[in-house]
């Protein structure tokens, strides 16, 4: 088989887990299967990377110091379980070159106090730097043959548009294609940075959060792959958060657009448009568990695979949500004033997770993610208000959205009355609503304290836990 695999931060954020995924990736190699490896950045080094971004703009060079520190230690250490001694001292020397080549730019950034989008990304892109040589290591220490790739060298070719660059497809399948193509062919087992490419001038960019999907999959279509393999830390996708719902089971079969529906809802789920990708060439796509590898998985195709009686899939609860209502009377027949709003949420690059206006037109309310919602309320306050038009704007932070997701509610009548029914029961005072016109999902905003309420009383209604 022409696999691609991609292994998470979860899956390599410990001693164990980075062997186990070597393991993993050598066992298909020696069976005969071409394997492709995408790495993301270990455990949480991302996370803490934007946070040394912040600590050197504020010009802390302390707390940049002791970062680098810790980063080089973890990375050490993992490397040092590596057996052969070759393979190693040279993962170590790229570990220490690529430490150092950070700090300048992160001293620079902490001696100006102040950064870019542009440096920002240069920043962030040292998570998945430093763990792909690690990587190739680790396999040649075990006698594979292996190569590794920046996603910039390995051909992601994206705009400028840095934070949530997107890929130049045709030209990125192209040039991967041209790069690794040959040594993946001969045997030979790339391994990419995921998550960072570059724009046309050379210059880092990064693929949005959780971009190391996208590059496996713009990998899986360049190499003409047969599957793509998404590792984690848990079996699959889920019928629900376990942690909300322990009777959560692993969701066997999803269609690409049921798996789209999921993940722009923020179910720790895949990059939607590493499933777009997939979903353009009908190339499968599996997610797996690194430390369960036979264990149950979620196959993501073209089918559905709905079993008759059952019409949703999964529910997820998405927690760190405000939602925004813009009123006034003088709204209703007011088109420019809804092209203003639209507009200052482009501006602010506001990511809107639902909306809806009721039909007297007299407000328009949307729900997005809390972190920006100061600045954007004033934005919006700023240039809104003191018009006739609009008269008024609610922000309310405590809520979440909960969204259940099936295509076999599609065409089904009834499914939001037994929805709604449902939530009711539990006395769960519902804010908002939306159904996508794909009818693959209906959402609604709820009291974020009764978000894990109205997600088990959706688990139960629906039979989620036997749907599978
Ligand atoms: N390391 C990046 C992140 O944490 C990309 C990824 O893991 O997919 O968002
Ligand atoms: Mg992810």
């Amino acid at each position: 088989m022409r696999l691609v695999m991609k292994f998470g931060g979860s899956s390599i954020a410990s001693r164990e887990g980075f062997k186990q995924a070597c393991a993993i990736v050598e066992g298909h190699r020696k069976k005969g299967d071409l394997v492709a490896v995408v790495v993301s950045a270990l455990g949480d080094t991302t996370d803490r990377l934007v946070e040394a971004c912040d600590k050197a703009a504020g010009g802390d060079r302390k707390s940049v110091e002791a970062f680098l520190n810790s980063l080089q230690a973890e990375h050490m250490e993992t490397c040092s379980w590596i057996a052969e001694e070759d393979a190693r001292r040279k993962a170590e020397e790229a570990i220490s070159a690529m430490i150092g080549e950070l700090k300048e730019v992160l001293m620079g950034v902490a001696y100006i106090a102040e950064i870019t989008p542009r440096v920002r990304d240069y920043v962030l892109s040292f998570g998945e730097r430093l763990s792909a040589p690690l990587f190739k290591a680790a396999l040649e220490s075990e006698g594979l043959k292996s190569e590794w790739f920046t996603g910039k060298d390995a051909g992601i070719v994206t705009d400028s548009n840095f934070g949530n660059a997107k890929p130049l497809v045709e030209l990125t399948l192209h040039q991967v294609k041209l790069r690794v193509g040959k040594p993946y062919s001969e045997g030979v087992i790339p391994v990419v940075s995921g998550f960072i490419g570059a724009d046309q001038k050379g210059r880092i960019t990064t693929l949005g959060r959780g971009g190391s999907d996208l590059t496996a999959s713009l990998l899986g279509a360049a190499l003409d792959a047969d599957e793509v393999w998404l590792w984690t830390d848990v079996n699959g996708i889920m019928t629900a958060d376990p942690k909300v719902e322990p009777s959560a089971k692993t969701i066997s079969q999803l269609s690409y657009q049921e798996a789209m529906e999921m993940t722009f809802f923020g179910a720790k789920g895949i990059h939607p448009k590493a499933v777009e990708v997939a979903m353009d060439r009908g190339l499968p796509l599996r997610v797996k568990n690194t430390f369960n590898p036979e264990g149950p998985h979620t196959l993501i195709t073209r089918e559905a695979g709905v079993k008759t009686g059952f019409t949703a899939k999964a529910v997820s609860l998405i927690r760190e949500v405000a939602l925004i209502t813009v009123g006034g009377a003088g709204l209703a027949g007011a088109p420019e004033v809804a092209a203003e709003l639209f507009q200052i949420l482009s501006e602010k690059r506001t990511n809107i997770l639902m909306i809806s206006q009721g039909s007297s037109e007299a407000n328009i309310s949307f729900a997005v993610s809390r972190d920006p919602v100061d600045e954007l309320v004033s934005l919006l306050e700023m240039r809104l208000l003191g018009g006739k038009t609009v008269r008024q704007i609610d922000v309310e932070e405590d809520v979440c959205i909960v969204a259940l997701v099936g295509a076999g509610m599609k065409g089904t009548p009834g499914i939001a009355a037994r929805v709604f029914k449902a939530v009711a029961a539990e006395g769960v005072n519902i804010r908002m609503i939306a159904q996508g016109s794909s009818e693959l999902n209906i959402s609604f905003v709820v009291k974020r304290e009764d978000g894990p309420k109205a997600v088990k009383a959706l688990h139960r209604e629906f039979k989620l836990g036997e749907s599978s």
